[in-house]
Protein backbone atom coordinates (compact mmCIF):
# COMPACT_ATOMS: atom_id res chain seq x y z
CA UNK A 1 0.00 0.00 0.00
CA UNK A 2 1.02 3.49 -0.58
CA UNK A 3 2.85 4.41 2.47
CA UNK A 4 5.59 6.80 1.05
CA UNK A 5 4.80 9.64 -1.05
CA UNK A 6 4.30 7.98 -4.97
CA UNK A 7 6.22 10.16 -7.05
CA UNK A 8 3.60 11.65 -9.57
CA UNK A 9 5.22 10.86 -12.81
CA UNK A 10 3.36 10.28 -15.99
CA UNK A 11 4.95 7.71 -18.79
CA UNK A 12 6.49 11.01 -20.71
CA UNK A 13 8.07 11.90 -17.22
CA UNK A 14 6.38 14.98 -17.20
CA UNK A 15 5.75 15.88 -13.77
CA UNK A 16 2.17 16.28 -12.62
CA UNK A 17 1.21 17.53 -9.24
CA UNK A 18 -0.06 15.19 -6.71
CA UNK A 19 -3.82 14.78 -6.69
CA UNK A 20 -5.54 16.65 -3.54
CA UNK A 21 -6.45 14.68 -0.50
CA UNK A 22 -9.06 16.52 1.44
CA UNK A 23 -9.60 14.34 4.01
CA UNK A 24 -6.13 14.38 5.19
CA UNK A 25 -6.36 18.26 5.43
CA UNK A 26 -8.93 17.56 7.99
CA UNK A 27 -6.74 14.83 9.62
CA UNK A 28 -4.09 17.79 10.01
CA UNK A 29 -6.87 20.19 11.40
CA UNK A 30 -7.78 17.61 13.92
CA UNK A 31 -4.32 17.00 14.54
CA UNK A 32 -3.81 20.95 15.02
CA UNK A 33 -6.67 21.02 17.00
CA UNK A 34 -5.82 17.87 19.32
CA UNK A 35 -9.06 16.53 18.55
CA UNK A 36 -7.57 12.80 18.81
CA UNK A 37 -5.05 13.54 20.71
CA UNK A 38 -2.69 13.29 17.23
CA UNK A 39 -4.53 9.47 16.87
CA UNK A 40 -5.33 8.28 13.58
CA UNK A 41 -7.34 5.06 12.95
CA UNK A 42 -9.14 4.26 10.22
CA UNK A 43 -11.23 1.09 8.64
CA UNK A 44 -12.04 -0.45 5.65
CA UNK A 45 -16.08 -2.12 6.73
CA UNK A 46 -17.18 -4.42 3.96
CA UNK A 47 -20.26 -5.84 4.01
CA UNK A 48 -19.64 -9.79 3.02
CA UNK A 49 -22.36 -9.95 0.15
CA UNK A 50 -20.12 -10.22 -2.60
CA UNK A 51 -16.70 -10.02 -3.89
CA UNK A 52 -15.00 -6.55 -3.53
CA UNK A 53 -14.19 -4.21 -6.97
CA UNK A 54 -12.23 -1.93 -7.73
CA UNK A 55 -14.16 0.67 -6.38
CA UNK A 56 -13.65 -0.91 -2.74
CA UNK A 57 -9.63 -0.85 -3.78
CA UNK A 58 -9.82 2.71 -3.67
CA UNK A 59 -11.61 2.93 -0.43
CA UNK A 60 -9.01 0.33 1.14
CA UNK A 61 -6.40 2.68 -0.34
CA UNK A 62 -7.66 5.51 0.81
CA UNK A 63 -8.41 4.46 4.82
CA UNK A 64 -5.17 1.97 4.96
CA UNK A 65 -2.51 4.50 3.39
CA UNK A 66 -4.27 7.44 5.60
CA UNK A 67 -3.74 5.55 8.16
CA UNK A 68 -0.09 4.81 7.62
CA UNK A 69 0.53 8.36 6.37
CA UNK A 70 -0.30 9.34 9.87
CA UNK A 71 1.70 6.45 11.65
CA UNK A 72 -1.85 4.98 12.79
CA UNK A 73 -3.87 2.16 12.69
CA UNK A 74 -6.11 0.40 10.32
CA UNK A 75 -8.86 -1.91 11.37
CA UNK A 76 -10.62 -4.98 8.66
CA UNK A 77 -13.96 -5.22 9.90
CA UNK A 78 -17.22 -6.83 8.58
CA UNK A 79 -20.35 -5.52 8.59
CA UNK A 80 -22.32 -8.38 9.06
CA UNK A 81 -25.24 -7.04 10.16
CA UNK A 82 -27.49 -9.02 7.51
CA UNK A 83 -27.32 -12.89 7.52
CA UNK A 84 -29.99 -13.38 4.43
CA UNK A 85 -27.49 -12.22 2.14
CA UNK A 86 -24.14 -12.76 3.71
CA UNK A 87 -21.65 -15.43 3.52
CA UNK A 88 -18.28 -17.06 4.33
CA UNK A 89 -17.09 -17.64 0.79
CA UNK A 90 -17.80 -13.84 1.01
CA UNK A 91 -15.53 -13.00 4.34
CA UNK A 92 -12.82 -15.22 2.92
CA UNK A 93 -12.85 -13.64 -0.73
CA UNK A 94 -12.61 -10.29 1.06
CA UNK A 95 -9.84 -11.26 3.34
CA UNK A 96 -7.73 -12.70 0.55
CA UNK A 97 -8.27 -9.63 -1.81
CA UNK A 98 -7.59 -6.70 1.34
CA UNK A 99 -4.48 -8.78 1.80
CA UNK A 100 -3.47 -8.54 -1.87
CA UNK A 101 -3.80 -5.08 -1.98
CA UNK A 102 -1.20 -4.23 0.88
CA UNK A 103 -3.64 -3.93 3.43
CA UNK A 104 -2.24 -4.65 6.69
CA UNK A 105 -4.93 -5.12 9.66
CA UNK A 106 -2.45 -6.80 11.66
CA UNK A 107 -4.58 -8.50 14.51
CA UNK A 108 -7.35 -6.50 14.17
CA UNK A 109 -9.76 -8.45 12.18
CA UNK A 110 -13.12 -7.64 13.38
CA UNK A 111 -16.68 -8.12 12.94
CA UNK A 112 -20.01 -5.79 14.09
CA UNK A 113 -21.40 -9.25 14.98
CA UNK A 114 -18.95 -9.42 17.70
CA UNK A 115 -20.99 -6.33 19.05
CA UNK A 116 -23.77 -7.38 19.09
CA UNK A 117 -24.62 -7.46 22.60
CA UNK A 118 -23.34 -4.41 23.33
CA UNK A 119 -25.05 -3.05 20.64
CA UNK A 120 -28.36 -5.08 22.09
CA UNK A 121 -27.75 -3.39 25.60
CA UNK A 122 -27.48 0.33 23.49
CA UNK A 123 -30.59 -0.07 22.46
CA UNK A 124 -32.15 -0.81 25.89
CA UNK A 125 -30.65 2.59 27.18
CA UNK A 126 -32.04 4.39 24.39
CA UNK A 127 -35.37 2.96 24.98
CA UNK A 128 -34.91 4.09 28.87
CA UNK A 129 -33.82 7.15 27.94
CA UNK A 130 -37.72 7.23 25.70
CA UNK A 131 -35.62 7.61 22.42
CA UNK A 132 -36.74 4.27 21.05
CA UNK A 133 -39.73 2.64 20.54
CA UNK A 134 -41.18 -0.80 19.15
CA UNK A 135 -43.67 -0.49 16.22
CA UNK A 136 -46.25 -2.91 14.89
CA UNK A 137 -46.69 -0.59 11.91
CA UNK A 138 -45.74 -2.82 8.86
CA UNK A 139 -43.04 -1.82 6.62
CA UNK A 140 -45.46 -0.57 3.90
CA UNK A 141 -46.93 1.24 6.82
CA UNK A 142 -44.32 2.80 8.21
CA UNK A 143 -43.37 4.20 4.88
CA UNK A 144 -46.76 5.55 4.28
CA UNK A 145 -46.02 7.66 7.06
CA UNK A 146 -42.61 8.90 6.64
CA UNK A 147 -43.68 11.82 4.30
CA UNK A 148 -41.68 13.20 2.05
CA UNK A 149 -38.90 15.61 1.17
CA UNK A 150 -41.82 17.98 0.95
CA UNK A 151 -44.32 16.92 3.02
CA UNK A 152 -43.27 16.12 7.06
CA UNK A 153 -44.53 12.49 8.26
CA UNK A 154 -46.90 11.26 10.86
CA UNK A 155 -46.24 9.40 14.08
CA UNK A 156 -46.33 6.12 14.48
CA UNK A 157 -49.76 5.22 16.86
CA UNK A 158 -47.18 3.30 18.58
CA UNK A 159 -44.92 6.11 18.75
CA UNK A 160 -45.80 7.03 22.82
CA UNK A 161 -46.32 3.67 24.08
CA UNK A 162 -44.42 4.01 27.82
CA UNK A 163 -41.14 3.01 28.45
CA UNK A 164 -42.09 -0.50 30.54
CA UNK A 165 -44.17 -1.89 27.52
CA UNK A 166 -41.16 -0.89 25.03
CA UNK A 167 -38.93 -3.06 27.34
CA UNK A 168 -40.78 -5.88 27.65
CA UNK A 169 -41.94 -6.37 23.91
CA UNK A 170 -38.39 -5.23 22.75
CA UNK A 171 -37.02 -7.93 25.15
CA UNK A 172 -39.39 -10.62 23.92
CA UNK A 173 -38.45 -9.75 20.46
CA UNK A 174 -34.88 -10.68 21.12
CA UNK A 175 -36.31 -13.88 22.35
CA UNK A 176 -37.75 -15.01 19.69
CA UNK A 177 -41.62 -14.46 20.70
CA UNK A 178 -42.31 -12.32 17.18
CA UNK A 179 -42.27 -14.24 13.86
CA UNK A 180 -39.98 -11.79 11.06
CA UNK A 181 -41.61 -8.51 10.20
CA UNK A 182 -44.41 -8.55 12.98
CA UNK A 183 -41.99 -5.53 14.86
CA UNK A 184 -39.59 -3.57 14.61
CA UNK A 185 -37.32 -1.02 17.27
CA UNK A 186 -37.13 2.74 15.86
CA UNK A 187 -35.30 5.54 17.22
CA UNK A 188 -37.65 8.33 18.82
CA UNK A 189 -35.81 11.26 17.02
CA UNK A 190 -38.23 13.76 14.67
CA UNK A 191 -40.61 12.97 12.02
CA UNK A 192 -41.01 16.45 10.70
CA UNK A 193 -37.26 16.34 10.22
CA UNK A 194 -36.18 17.89 6.71
CA UNK A 195 -33.66 15.12 7.21
CA UNK A 196 -35.55 11.71 6.17
CA UNK A 197 -33.01 9.93 7.79
CA UNK A 198 -33.99 11.57 10.99
CA UNK A 199 -37.44 10.73 10.41
CA UNK A 200 -37.50 7.30 13.51
CA UNK A 201 -35.38 5.36 11.39
CA UNK A 202 -35.55 1.66 12.35
CA UNK A 203 -32.64 0.36 14.57
CA UNK A 204 -33.68 -4.06 14.49
CA UNK A 205 -35.60 -5.78 12.68
CA UNK A 206 -36.36 -9.42 13.48
CA UNK A 207 -35.09 -11.74 10.67
CA UNK A 208 -35.25 -15.48 12.39
CA UNK A 209 -31.88 -16.33 10.29
CA UNK A 210 -28.73 -18.37 11.12
CA UNK A 211 -26.15 -16.39 11.07
CA UNK A 212 -22.31 -16.99 9.24
CA UNK A 213 -20.88 -16.35 12.60
CA UNK A 214 -23.72 -16.01 15.24
CA UNK A 215 -25.74 -18.94 14.35
CA UNK A 216 -28.88 -18.47 15.67
CA UNK A 217 -28.21 -16.82 19.34
CA UNK A 218 -30.03 -13.39 17.71
CA UNK A 219 -33.02 -13.46 16.04
CA UNK A 220 -32.87 -9.52 15.99
CA UNK A 221 -30.43 -7.66 13.90
CA UNK A 222 -29.25 -4.00 13.89
CA UNK A 223 -29.42 -2.07 10.73
CA UNK A 224 -26.32 -0.61 9.14
CA UNK A 225 -26.83 3.17 10.95
CA UNK A 226 -27.10 1.52 14.35
CA UNK A 227 -24.66 -0.83 14.04
CA UNK A 228 -21.85 1.39 11.81
CA UNK A 229 -21.31 4.57 14.38
CA UNK A 230 -21.18 2.09 17.67
CA UNK A 231 -19.19 -0.27 16.22
CA UNK A 232 -16.66 2.92 14.99
CA UNK A 233 -17.01 4.10 18.31
CA UNK A 234 -16.09 0.55 20.25
CA UNK A 235 -13.43 0.16 17.90
CA UNK A 236 -12.12 4.05 18.55
CA UNK A 237 -11.66 4.58 15.15
CA UNK A 238 -10.55 8.58 14.95
CA UNK A 239 -11.98 9.04 10.83
CA UNK A 240 -14.86 7.00 9.71
CA UNK A 241 -14.52 7.49 6.63
CA UNK A 242 -17.40 6.37 3.63
CA UNK A 243 -18.80 7.19 0.78
CA UNK A 244 -20.88 10.61 -0.41
CA UNK A 245 -24.23 8.49 -0.25
CA UNK A 246 -24.08 8.76 3.43
CA UNK A 247 -23.46 12.08 4.16
CA UNK A 248 -27.34 12.53 4.77
CA UNK A 249 -26.59 10.00 7.68
CA UNK A 250 -24.11 11.83 9.36
CA UNK A 251 -26.81 13.79 11.33
CA UNK A 252 -27.60 10.24 12.91
CA UNK A 253 -24.36 8.89 13.41
CA UNK A 254 -23.90 11.85 15.13
CA UNK A 255 -27.11 11.89 17.13
CA UNK A 256 -26.64 7.80 18.05
CA UNK A 257 -23.23 8.46 19.51
CA UNK A 258 -24.33 11.78 21.60
CA UNK A 259 -27.09 10.20 23.20
CA UNK A 260 -25.22 7.41 24.15
CA UNK A 261 -22.91 9.59 24.83
CA UNK A 262 -19.58 7.44 24.06
CA UNK A 263 -17.02 7.52 22.20
CA UNK A 264 -17.70 9.86 18.91
CA UNK A 265 -15.11 9.31 15.99
CA UNK A 266 -15.49 11.63 12.80
CA UNK A 267 -17.31 10.21 9.68
CA UNK A 268 -16.06 11.65 6.19
CA UNK A 269 -17.65 11.42 3.29
CA UNK A 270 -15.80 10.93 -0.23
CA UNK A 271 -16.72 10.27 -3.82
CA UNK A 272 -17.01 6.81 -4.76
CA UNK A 273 -15.15 5.39 -7.77
CA UNK A 274 -16.50 5.06 -11.11
CA UNK A 275 -14.92 4.17 -14.41
CA UNK A 276 -16.04 3.93 -17.86
CA UNK A 277 -17.51 1.04 -19.06
CA UNK A 278 -17.51 -0.61 -15.82
CA UNK A 279 -20.44 -1.82 -13.27
CA UNK A 280 -19.58 -1.09 -9.39
CA UNK A 281 -22.83 -2.49 -8.03
CA UNK A 282 -22.48 -5.89 -5.76
CA UNK A 283 -25.93 -6.65 -6.58
CA UNK A 284 -25.69 -6.00 -10.34
CA UNK A 285 -21.89 -8.17 -10.50
CA UNK A 286 -23.73 -10.72 -8.75
CA UNK A 287 -26.58 -11.04 -11.60
CA UNK A 288 -24.04 -11.40 -14.27
CA UNK A 289 -22.78 -14.04 -11.69
CA UNK A 290 -25.99 -16.05 -10.94
CA UNK A 291 -27.23 -15.85 -14.15
CA UNK A 292 -24.31 -16.96 -16.66
CA UNK A 293 -22.97 -14.05 -18.47
CA UNK A 294 -19.65 -14.30 -16.86
CA UNK A 295 -17.99 -17.70 -15.80
CA UNK A 296 -17.72 -16.40 -12.15
CA UNK A 297 -16.78 -13.62 -9.75
CA UNK A 298 -13.05 -13.88 -10.70
CA UNK A 299 -13.99 -13.49 -14.48
CA UNK A 300 -11.07 -11.84 -15.81
CA UNK A 301 -13.77 -9.23 -17.38
CA UNK A 302 -15.13 -8.71 -14.10
CA UNK A 303 -14.27 -5.49 -12.11
CA UNK A 304 -13.59 -7.75 -9.02
CA UNK A 305 -10.63 -7.83 -7.44
CA UNK A 306 -10.05 -11.51 -7.77
CA UNK A 307 -11.49 -10.82 -11.59
CA UNK A 308 -8.48 -8.28 -12.09
CA UNK A 309 -5.99 -10.64 -10.09
CA UNK A 310 -6.71 -13.23 -12.25
CA UNK A 311 -6.57 -10.95 -15.51
CA UNK A 312 -3.02 -10.05 -14.67
CA UNK A 313 -3.58 -6.62 -13.29
CA UNK A 314 -0.78 -6.06 -10.52
CA UNK A 315 -1.93 -5.14 -7.40
CA UNK A 316 0.98 -1.94 -7.19
CA UNK A 317 -0.54 -0.24 -10.60
CA UNK A 318 -4.10 -0.92 -8.76
CA UNK A 319 -2.76 1.08 -5.91
CA UNK A 320 -0.77 3.39 -8.12
CA UNK A 321 -4.27 4.29 -10.26
CA UNK A 322 -6.04 5.26 -6.82
CA UNK A 323 -3.46 7.25 -5.64
CA UNK A 324 -3.70 9.05 -9.31
CA UNK A 325 -7.83 9.53 -9.12
CA UNK A 326 -6.87 11.38 -5.67
CA UNK A 327 -10.08 11.61 -3.23
CA UNK A 328 -12.52 14.31 -3.78
CA UNK A 329 -16.20 15.64 -2.59
CA UNK A 330 -17.48 15.48 -6.61
CA UNK A 331 -18.97 12.90 -8.06
CA UNK A 332 -17.37 11.89 -11.44
CA UNK A 333 -16.36 9.06 -13.88
CA UNK A 334 -12.48 8.03 -14.03
CA UNK A 335 -11.65 6.34 -17.98
CA UNK A 336 -11.10 3.00 -17.83
CA UNK A 337 -8.23 4.40 -20.09
CA UNK A 338 -5.96 5.28 -16.83
CA UNK A 339 -6.55 2.43 -15.25
CA UNK A 340 -5.08 0.22 -17.95
CA UNK A 341 -2.30 2.85 -18.72
CA UNK A 342 -1.41 2.57 -15.06
CA UNK A 343 -1.15 -0.78 -15.37
CA UNK A 344 0.97 -0.64 -18.77
CA UNK A 345 3.22 1.20 -17.00
CA UNK A 346 3.93 -1.02 -14.70
CA UNK A 347 3.95 -4.11 -16.38
CA UNK A 348 6.22 -2.28 -19.25
CA UNK A 349 8.90 -1.68 -16.18
CA UNK A 350 8.53 -5.12 -14.99
CA UNK A 351 7.21 -7.38 -17.19
CA UNK A 352 10.15 -10.27 -19.17
CA UNK A 353 9.57 -9.52 -22.76
CA UNK A 354 8.57 -13.07 -25.24
CA UNK A 355 7.92 -13.79 -28.60
CA UNK A 356 4.43 -15.34 -29.21
CA UNK A 357 2.70 -15.74 -32.62
CA UNK A 358 -1.27 -15.77 -31.95
CA UNK A 359 -2.24 -16.06 -35.71
CA UNK A 360 0.76 -18.01 -37.40
CA UNK A 361 1.54 -17.93 -40.73
CA UNK A 362 4.34 -20.38 -41.70
CA UNK A 363 7.25 -19.14 -42.95
CA UNK A 364 9.67 -21.36 -45.25
CA UNK A 365 13.14 -20.01 -45.12
CA UNK A 366 14.39 -21.94 -48.47
CA UNK A 367 18.36 -20.95 -48.31
CA UNK A 368 18.86 -21.62 -44.97
CA UNK A 369 20.04 -25.57 -43.98
CA UNK A 370 17.61 -28.22 -43.44
CA UNK A 371 17.91 -29.51 -40.10
CA UNK A 372 19.92 -26.61 -39.09
CA UNK A 373 19.34 -24.61 -35.72
CA UNK A 374 20.91 -22.26 -33.77
CA UNK A 375 20.33 -19.84 -30.36
CA UNK A 376 19.82 -16.19 -31.10
CA UNK A 377 20.38 -13.81 -27.78
CA UNK A 378 17.31 -11.78 -26.86
CA UNK A 379 16.61 -8.97 -24.30
CA UNK A 380 14.51 -10.05 -21.86
CA UNK A 381 13.47 -6.53 -20.39
CA UNK A 382 14.90 -3.10 -22.06
CA UNK A 383 13.85 -1.25 -19.37
CA UNK A 384 15.47 -3.28 -16.66
CA UNK A 385 19.19 -3.99 -17.62
CA UNK A 386 19.15 -6.69 -14.82
CA UNK A 387 16.74 -8.73 -16.52
CA UNK A 388 19.53 -10.07 -18.71
CA UNK A 389 19.46 -11.89 -21.74
CA UNK A 390 18.10 -15.12 -22.65
CA UNK A 391 18.50 -17.62 -25.71
CA UNK A 392 16.19 -18.03 -28.78
CA UNK A 393 16.13 -21.40 -31.04
CA UNK A 394 16.07 -20.22 -35.03
CA UNK A 395 15.30 -22.68 -37.59
CA UNK A 396 13.87 -23.03 -41.00
CA UNK A 397 10.55 -22.79 -40.41
CA UNK A 398 9.44 -19.87 -38.33
CA UNK A 399 5.57 -18.25 -37.73
CA UNK A 400 4.92 -15.12 -37.90
CA UNK A 401 1.41 -13.15 -37.53
CA UNK A 402 -0.70 -13.46 -40.18
CA UNK A 403 -1.13 -9.24 -39.94
CA UNK A 404 2.49 -8.85 -40.82
CA UNK A 405 2.23 -9.98 -44.12
CA UNK A 406 0.04 -8.43 -46.80
CA UNK A 407 0.27 -9.63 -50.88
CA UNK A 408 -0.66 -6.43 -52.13
CA UNK A 409 0.47 -4.00 -49.32
CA UNK A 410 -1.11 -0.18 -49.37
CA UNK A 411 1.09 2.38 -49.47
CA UNK A 412 1.38 2.86 -45.17
CA UNK A 413 1.68 -0.88 -45.18
CA UNK A 414 5.70 -1.53 -44.45
CA UNK A 415 5.89 -4.67 -43.23
CA UNK A 416 6.41 -8.51 -45.33
CA UNK A 417 5.18 -8.50 -49.00
CA UNK A 418 6.17 -10.25 -51.95
CA UNK A 419 9.73 -9.22 -53.11
CA UNK A 420 10.09 -7.07 -49.76
CA UNK A 421 12.92 -7.32 -46.92
CA UNK A 422 12.43 -7.05 -43.27
CA UNK A 423 13.77 -7.97 -40.10
CA UNK A 424 12.95 -11.14 -37.80
CA UNK A 425 14.18 -9.30 -34.32
CA UNK A 426 17.04 -10.56 -33.10
CA UNK A 427 17.37 -12.93 -36.03
CA UNK A 428 18.16 -11.93 -39.66
CA UNK A 429 16.99 -10.08 -42.19
CA UNK A 430 14.60 -12.25 -44.89
CA UNK A 431 12.92 -11.49 -48.41
CA UNK A 432 9.44 -12.50 -49.67
CA UNK A 433 10.15 -15.01 -52.72
CA UNK A 434 6.80 -16.55 -52.84
CA UNK A 435 3.53 -16.89 -51.83
CA UNK A 436 1.76 -20.67 -51.47
CA UNK A 437 -1.71 -20.55 -51.30
CA UNK A 438 -4.83 -23.45 -51.00
CA UNK A 439 -7.05 -24.45 -53.39
CA UNK A 440 -9.50 -21.95 -52.13
CA UNK A 441 -6.71 -19.11 -52.68
CA UNK A 442 -6.22 -18.79 -49.32
CA UNK A 443 -2.43 -18.38 -48.30
CA UNK A 444 -1.05 -20.87 -46.56
CA UNK A 445 2.75 -20.06 -46.68
CA UNK A 446 5.84 -17.70 -47.45
CA UNK A 447 8.86 -18.74 -49.54
CA UNK A 448 11.65 -16.72 -48.35
CA UNK A 449 15.01 -16.56 -48.03
CA UNK A 450 17.59 -15.40 -45.58
CA UNK A 451 20.68 -13.09 -45.25
CA UNK A 452 23.26 -14.91 -42.91
CA UNK A 453 25.10 -11.29 -42.53
CA UNK A 454 22.43 -9.75 -41.11
CA UNK A 455 22.61 -12.48 -38.05
CA UNK A 456 21.72 -10.64 -34.87
CA UNK A 457 19.24 -8.48 -36.81
CA UNK A 458 21.49 -5.60 -38.59
CA UNK A 459 22.98 -5.58 -41.89
CA UNK A 460 27.30 -4.94 -42.02
CA UNK A 461 26.45 -2.77 -45.08
CA UNK A 462 23.88 -0.57 -43.45
CA UNK A 463 20.77 -1.50 -45.58
CA UNK A 464 18.00 -0.75 -43.93
CA UNK A 465 14.50 -2.21 -43.54
CA UNK A 466 11.15 -0.55 -42.55
CA UNK A 467 9.87 -3.32 -40.54
CA UNK A 468 11.13 -5.88 -37.91
CA UNK A 469 8.78 -8.82 -36.60
CA UNK A 470 8.78 -11.29 -34.17
CA UNK A 471 8.47 -14.79 -34.94
CA UNK A 472 8.80 -18.09 -33.30
CA UNK A 473 10.81 -21.67 -34.91
CA UNK A 474 8.56 -23.93 -35.79
CA UNK A 475 10.57 -26.57 -34.61
CA UNK A 476 10.64 -25.12 -31.17
CA UNK A 477 7.51 -23.54 -30.60
CA UNK A 478 5.10 -24.68 -27.71
CA UNK A 479 1.35 -24.30 -28.00
CA UNK A 480 -0.62 -22.12 -26.31
CA UNK A 481 -4.35 -20.41 -25.85
CA UNK A 482 -4.63 -16.99 -25.55
CA UNK A 483 -7.92 -15.63 -24.32
CA UNK A 484 -8.75 -11.40 -25.68
CA UNK A 485 -10.74 -9.66 -23.45
CA UNK A 486 -12.92 -6.19 -24.28
CA UNK A 487 -14.34 -4.30 -22.03
CA UNK A 488 -17.85 -6.20 -20.80
CA UNK A 489 -20.02 -3.70 -21.36
CA UNK A 490 -20.37 -1.58 -25.21
CA UNK A 491 -21.34 1.79 -23.49
CA UNK A 492 -19.61 4.09 -21.33
CA UNK A 493 -21.93 4.33 -19.29
CA UNK A 494 -23.62 0.47 -19.15
CA UNK A 495 -26.68 1.62 -16.50
CA UNK A 496 -27.86 3.78 -20.04
CA UNK A 497 -30.65 2.16 -21.28
CA UNK A 498 -34.09 2.58 -22.97
CA UNK A 499 -37.41 2.33 -21.25
CA UNK A 500 -38.12 -1.26 -19.46
CA UNK A 501 -34.60 -2.63 -20.45
CA UNK A 502 -31.91 -3.25 -17.62
CA UNK A 503 -28.07 -2.85 -18.13
CA UNK A 504 -27.52 -6.75 -19.41
CA UNK A 505 -28.84 -5.29 -22.83
CA UNK A 506 -25.51 -3.45 -22.76
CA UNK A 507 -23.30 -6.68 -22.40
CA UNK A 508 -20.47 -6.63 -25.14
CA UNK A 509 -21.00 -9.79 -27.22
CA UNK A 510 -17.32 -9.98 -27.87
CA UNK A 511 -16.04 -9.21 -24.69
CA UNK A 512 -14.03 -12.85 -24.80
CA UNK A 513 -11.99 -14.04 -27.66
CA UNK A 514 -10.51 -17.15 -27.47
CA UNK A 515 -7.44 -17.70 -29.74
CA UNK A 516 -7.07 -22.03 -29.40
CA UNK A 517 -3.53 -22.75 -31.13
CA UNK A 518 -1.43 -19.79 -30.66
CA UNK A 519 2.68 -20.38 -31.15
CA UNK A 520 4.88 -19.26 -28.27
CA UNK A 521 8.33 -19.23 -27.69
CA UNK A 522 10.11 -22.25 -25.54
CA UNK A 523 11.14 -20.01 -22.85
CA UNK A 524 7.31 -19.80 -21.81
CA UNK A 525 7.40 -23.44 -21.05
CA UNK A 526 5.88 -24.32 -17.80
CA UNK A 527 5.33 -20.93 -16.76
CA UNK A 528 3.35 -20.41 -13.23
CA UNK A 529 -0.04 -19.23 -12.84
CA UNK A 530 0.10 -15.28 -12.31
CA UNK A 531 3.00 -15.00 -14.10
CA UNK A 532 3.22 -11.65 -16.14
CA UNK A 533 4.88 -11.21 -19.69
CA UNK A 534 4.86 -8.68 -22.48
CA UNK A 535 4.15 -10.60 -25.88
CA UNK A 536 6.14 -8.19 -27.87
CA UNK A 537 3.98 -5.93 -30.60
CA UNK A 538 1.09 -7.89 -29.09
CA UNK A 539 0.52 -6.30 -25.45
CA UNK A 540 0.77 -8.09 -21.73
CA UNK A 541 -0.31 -11.69 -21.30
CA UNK A 542 -0.89 -13.37 -17.57
CA UNK A 543 -1.02 -17.28 -17.38
CA UNK A 544 -4.64 -18.40 -16.54
CA UNK A 545 -5.37 -20.83 -13.80
CA UNK A 546 -7.17 -22.67 -16.08
CA UNK A 547 -3.48 -24.25 -16.68
CA UNK A 548 -2.99 -27.52 -16.85
CA UNK A 549 0.92 -29.32 -17.67
CA UNK A 550 -0.67 -30.24 -20.60
CA UNK A 551 -2.04 -26.71 -21.62
CA UNK A 552 -1.05 -23.56 -21.43
CA UNK A 553 -3.80 -20.70 -21.13
CA UNK A 554 -2.76 -16.98 -21.40
CA UNK A 555 -4.92 -13.55 -20.61
CA UNK A 556 -4.43 -10.62 -22.29
CA UNK A 557 -3.95 -8.16 -19.55
CA UNK A 558 -3.64 -5.45 -21.82
CA UNK A 559 -2.60 -4.00 -25.23
CA UNK A 560 0.40 -2.36 -26.04
CA UNK A 561 -1.60 1.01 -27.51
CA UNK A 562 -2.12 3.48 -25.13
CA UNK A 563 -4.73 5.59 -26.07
CA UNK A 564 -5.20 7.23 -23.00
CA UNK A 565 -1.94 8.31 -22.91
CA UNK A 566 -1.90 9.80 -26.44
CA UNK A 567 -4.73 11.75 -25.47
CA UNK A 568 -3.78 13.34 -22.54
CA UNK A 569 -0.28 14.64 -25.02
CA UNK A 570 -2.72 15.82 -27.50
CA UNK A 571 -4.66 17.85 -24.25
P1 LIG B 1 -23.76 -2.22 -0.88
O1 LIG B 1 -23.68 -1.49 0.44
O2 LIG B 1 -24.73 -1.67 -1.84
O3 LIG B 1 -23.79 -3.70 -0.76
P2 LIG B 1 -21.11 -1.24 -1.22
O4 LIG B 1 -20.32 -1.29 -2.48
O5 LIG B 1 -21.33 0.04 -0.53
O6 LIG B 1 -22.42 -1.94 -1.62
P3 LIG B 1 -19.83 -2.18 1.17
O7 LIG B 1 -19.38 -3.55 1.48
O8 LIG B 1 -20.79 -1.56 2.09
O9 LIG B 1 -20.44 -2.27 -0.26
O10 LIG B 1 -18.57 -1.24 0.95
C1 LIG B 1 -17.51 -1.19 1.85
C2 LIG B 1 -16.86 0.16 1.77
O11 LIG B 1 -16.39 0.42 0.45
C3 LIG B 1 -17.82 1.27 2.13
O12 LIG B 1 -17.15 2.15 3.00
C4 LIG B 1 -18.14 1.92 0.82
O13 LIG B 1 -18.45 3.26 1.00
C5 LIG B 1 -16.85 1.68 0.02
N1 LIG B 1 -17.14 1.66 -1.41
C6 LIG B 1 -18.04 0.90 -2.04
N2 LIG B 1 -18.08 1.17 -3.36
C7 LIG B 1 -17.16 2.12 -3.58
C8 LIG B 1 -16.71 2.84 -4.74
N3 LIG B 1 -17.23 2.62 -5.95
N4 LIG B 1 -15.73 3.75 -4.59
C9 LIG B 1 -15.20 3.97 -3.39
N5 LIG B 1 -15.57 3.35 -2.27
C10 LIG B 1 -16.54 2.44 -2.34
MG1 LIG C 1 -22.48 -0.20 1.62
Amino acid sequence: MATKEQDPKTTEGEEISAPTNFVHEIIDQHNQSGRFEGRVHTRFPPEPNGYLHIGHAKSINLNYGTAMKYGGKFNLRFDDTNPAKEEQEYIDSIIRDVRWLGGDWEDRLFYASDYFQQIYEWAVQLIKMDKAYVDHQTADEIRALRGTLTEPGKDSPYRNRPVEENLDLFERMKNGEFPDGTCVLRAKIDMASPNMNMRDPVLYRILHAEHPRTGNQWCIYPMYDWAHGQSDSIERITHSICTLEFEAHRPLYDWFIDQLGIYHPQQIEFARLNITYTLMSKRKLLRLVKDGHVSGWDDPRMPTISGLRRRGYPSEAIRTFCERIGVSKANSVVEIGLLEHCIREYLNEHALRRMAVLNPLRVVLTNYPDGQSEEMDAVNNPEDPTAGIRKVPFSKVVYIEREDFMENPPKQFFRLAPGREVRLRYAYFITCTEVIKDANGEIVELHCTYDPATKGGDAPDGRKVKATLHWVSAAHAQRAEVRVYDNLFTKPNPEETAEGEDFTVNLNPNSLQVIPACYIEPALAGAEIGSRYQFERQGYFCVDLDTTPDKLVFNRIVGLKDAWAKAQQKG
